[in-house]
């Protein structure tokens, strides 16, 4: 018996988020003595999709078919369900994404599986198949049991440890049928709309509050944005003043962000922006007020001016 990872990629290389789902997988593997063969759509070299062995994978199967390189929600779908016939499989295993979403829900119909989104834990087996998913943004958790015989479990980003130390999977080419009505909805082209780091999908954030006092002195953001390879985020009041676009605005009513590090610069920290940032692996405030209610969710605290510690923060990141 298998368990089977859909596997998302971009720019030539597995996405993080997919990788962590095959370290979920392999952990649940050894649990239940089966063996986890990835499947990935689309076009991308066999080397890059051989890493999907460091985080546990034995095997890659790639549909190679271009016209599955934008992410026809119906045609993956179809994919995912003959490649999970074909391995043998009982479990999916994806990354929660808004692609994975909507693929996994198509899914629970084809495979006639029971569906658990945002999980942070293996399942305990004890009386039931339950699993533990994050919701509320982050803030509590929930027990879901699943009754059927196949399952699909999207894991949340970063509530994993990433498995890094195996070796590289061998790669198969998988013939699949696919028929044009999978295709109904074509996208006929893409712009990029900006080169930037696409905020809510960004590793490293770095957002910035009222305290950077207006627009002018958004370039210290960006600097150490740019030193760390960061997406550049806002608070509300922010965009509400026009010193930031909207879709820059993190929290309830904007951005929900997960990335592995975010950095708040002259953000209270008040209730509202934090349901946006709680999912973040690790959290860094700067702010000259000690009492910041932001310094009771971070990891780090620098207690200090913005505007002296950005340079020096900026200059000692270059120097890395
Ligand atoms: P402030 O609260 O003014 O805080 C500025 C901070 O900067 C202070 O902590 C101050 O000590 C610090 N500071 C000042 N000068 C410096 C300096 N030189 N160096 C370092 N630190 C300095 N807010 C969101 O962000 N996202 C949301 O999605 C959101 N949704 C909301 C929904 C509702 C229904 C409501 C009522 C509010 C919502 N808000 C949201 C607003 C939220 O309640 C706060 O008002 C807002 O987050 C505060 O933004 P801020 O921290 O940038 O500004």
């Amino acid at each position: 018996m298998s368990i089977l990872v859909y596997i998302e990629h971009a720019d030539g290389a597995i996405k993080k988020t997919s990788l962590e789902a095959v370290s979920y997988a392999t952990a649940l593997a050894e649990k239940e003595g089966k063996e986890v063969v990835a499947v990935a759509l689309g076009t991308i070299d066999q080397g890059a999709l051989a890493k999907a062995g460091s985080a546990g994978a034995a095997k890659v199967l790639q549909v190679e078919d271009d016209k599955l390189n934008a992410g026809i929600i119906q045609a993956h779908a179809n994919v995912v369900a003959q490649a999970f016939e074909k391995v043998g499989a009982d479990t999916l295993v994806l990354a929660k994404s808004s692609l994975g979403d909507a693929v996994a829900a198509r899914l629970t119909i084809k495979l006639k599986a029971g569906l658990v989104s945002n999980v942070v834990a293996l399942p305990e087996t004890d009386g039931g198949y339950k699993v533990k998913r994050s919701i509320y943004t982050g803030k509590a958790f929930a027990y879901s049991e699943i009754t059927t015989a196949n399952k699909i479990l999207a894991v949340k980003k970063n509530a994993v440890a990433l498995k890094a130390d195996g070796a590289d999977a061998s790669v198969e080419k998988l013939e699949v049928t696919l028929s044009d009505s999978d295709f109904a909805a074509k996208i006929t082209s893409t712009d990029k709309a900006t080169d930037e780091i696409s905020l809510p999908e960004a590793d490293i954030v770095v957002s910035g509050g009222r305290g950077m006092k207006g627009p002018e002195n958004w370039n210290l953001i960006e600097d150490l944005a740019k030193a760390m390879g960061a997406a550049t985020g806002c608070s509300k009041p922010v965009s509400d003043s026009g010193w930031r676009p909207h879709h820059e605005h993190v929290g309830q009513t904007g951005v929900k962000v997960a990335p592995s590090l975010y950095v708040a610069v002259g953000i209270s920290g008040a209730i509202q922006h934090l349901a946006g940032v709680n999912a973040s692996k690790y959290i860094v405030v700067i702010n000259k007020d000690p009492e910041a209610p932001f310094f009771k969710a971070a990891d780090y605290g620098i207690v200090g001016d913005a505007f002296e510690v950005l340079p020096k923060l900026t200059e000692a990141v270059k120097a890395i």
